[in-house]
């Protein structure tokens, strides 16, 4: 805290992480000894320049972008690049530390990190964006590479942006480096399952998790946070597993609709149209937009799956949610629940699946489609979707497993924490001081 003063989601992010790791320390002495946790939490190189750009009036604008390089123990820098006016040094940081764990949970040889700037994409045109993706590209090609640092998509940055910034790479470096970038178009080197992995992924958590507790998505009904591209697929996999997701959202509110969310409509709106999700009650009048996103946490719900942004269920919504009878949450976004709210869904035997585990199925992918960039070849979605299935349940085992071996059965918090440390602090150690 002294170190970083002021850096509240950081710090949020580093006591979930140590909380858990208390039993590890008790019978592992030589972490201590080796001053891991000393060591984790301090990023290996933090970056942060200046994003000058021209606006269509032909104003020079200026913005700050980021880049943490947190952790490269079990292999490359990886995490995604995130354009939101929120972004600042503690967002970065936590997402950055939370992919260090999330990482080496995929059981792919990825290290952790995360990037991107206080820019607002909302309102701006296509040539903005493209100016902008450029200038933020031309610093941060000094960093990155196939090797060495390989960004992604997030909050703010999809098809679009991650093409105009591969584009922008090739000419700062002088050639087509296909393994530069993960979340490419398909027809460039990206990978086929990636667009689906995060949201499927999720789903696939909460399905394995559920049938090991005697239960099923089938029947269920949802409530899906977000409309964006996490939240699109988790809707799309949880509908196809048999659940009626009733509620998703934007950041102007959400929509409800009882019968069930038509999806292609969500799609047409968001993924071609850049619309809000209040113009889907135009095509839907039975459905309902209800201006504020907390509201949504209101509504009755067997599993609850928030996949928009951090912090987004605070005490109050995880109360809500318990009075309503809620059986599950998956965190599809990262960090979505404060920790008084994970506190209140543990305490009440709410089944829980936190985001380092639930939602490392779009990194895991994305690991997935550096391996084909790699080999230069392309896998079949189906292919590409039963390795992702079996990461994902290979992560909620190896969470369950960790979870008893340290003394609190079914705690996925702490086993997931536990499971993906231990394997950095291991690659650590082996590695030196450095
Ligand atoms: P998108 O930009 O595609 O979608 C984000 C969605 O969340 C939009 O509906 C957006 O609404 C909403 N949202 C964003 N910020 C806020 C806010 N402050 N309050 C309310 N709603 C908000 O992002 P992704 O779907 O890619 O990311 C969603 C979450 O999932 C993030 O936490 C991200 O870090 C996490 N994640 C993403 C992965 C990926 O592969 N993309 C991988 C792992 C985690 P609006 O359009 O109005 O802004």
């Amino acid at each position: 805290k002294a170190r970083n003063p002021h850096q509240v989601e950081f710090q949020q992010a580093v006591k979930e992480v140590f909380a858990s790791l208390i039993p590890v320390l008790e019978k592992h002495p030589e972490y201590m000894k080796q001053s891991i946790l000393e060591r984790i939490v301090e990023p290996e190189r933090m970056i942060s320049f200046r994003v000058p750009w021209l606006d269509d009036e032909g104003k020079i604008q200026v913005n700050r972008g980021y880049r943490v390089q947190f952790n490269s123990a079990l292999g490359p820098y990886k995490g995604g690049i995130r354009f939101h006016p929120s972004v600042n040094e503690s967002i970065i940081k936590f997402l950055g530390f939370e992919q260090i764990f999330k990482n080496a949970l995929t059981g792919q040889p990825i290290g952790g990190a995360k990037g991107g700037a206080d820019f607002d994409p909302k309102g701006k045109s296509d040539a903005e964006i493209m100016r902008f993706t450029q200038s933020f590209m031309t610093e941060l090609s000094n960093y990155i590479g196939p090797d060495q640092d390989v960004p992604a998509g997030d909050i703010g940055v999809g098809a679009r942006e991650i093409g105009y910034m591969f584009g922008q790479y090739k000419k700062m470096r002088g050639g087509y480096q296909a393994g530069v970038l993960t979340g490419k178009g398909v027809g460039y080197g990206g990978s086929l399952g990636r667009k689906e992995a995060t949201g499927y992924g999720t789903a696939y958590f909460m399905d394995a998790m559920l049938k090991d507790n005697g239960l099923t998505i089938d029947g269920c009904t949802a409530i899906v946070s977000g409309s964006g591209n996490v939240s699109i697929y988790a809707m799309e996999k949880m509908t196809q597993l048999g659940a009626k997701v009733i509620a998703c959202s934007d950041s102007n509110g959400y929509i409800y609709d009882e019968g069930g969310i038509n999806l292609t409509t969500v799609k047409r709106l968001k993924e071609e149209g850049n619309c809000r999700i209040s113009e889907y009650v135009n095509e839907h009048p039975q459905a309902t937009f209800h201006e504020g996103c907390s509201g949504i946490w209101s509504l009755p719900c067997d599993i609850a799956l928030p996949c928009a942004t951090q912090n987004e269920i605070d005490n109050e919504a995880a109360k809500q949610l318990v009075a309503n009878g809620v059986k599950a949450v998956g965190e599809g976004a990262n960090m979505p629940s404060t920790l008084e709210a994970i506190e209140i869904f543990m305490s009440h035997q709410v089944l829980f699946a936190p985001a380092k585990a639930a939602n490392a199925g779009g990194v895991a992918v994305s690991a997935l489609e550096m391996a084909q960039n790699s080999a230069r070849i392309a896998w079949s979605f189906e292919e590409v979707d039963g390795k992702l299935h079996q990461i994902m349940q290979n992560i909620y085992q190896a969470s369950i497993q960790a979870a008893e071996e340290y003394g609190q059965p079914r705690n996925l918090v702490l086993g997931a924490n536990i499971s993906g440390f231990k394997k950095v602090a291991a690659a650590m150690i082996s590695q030196g001081v450095i």
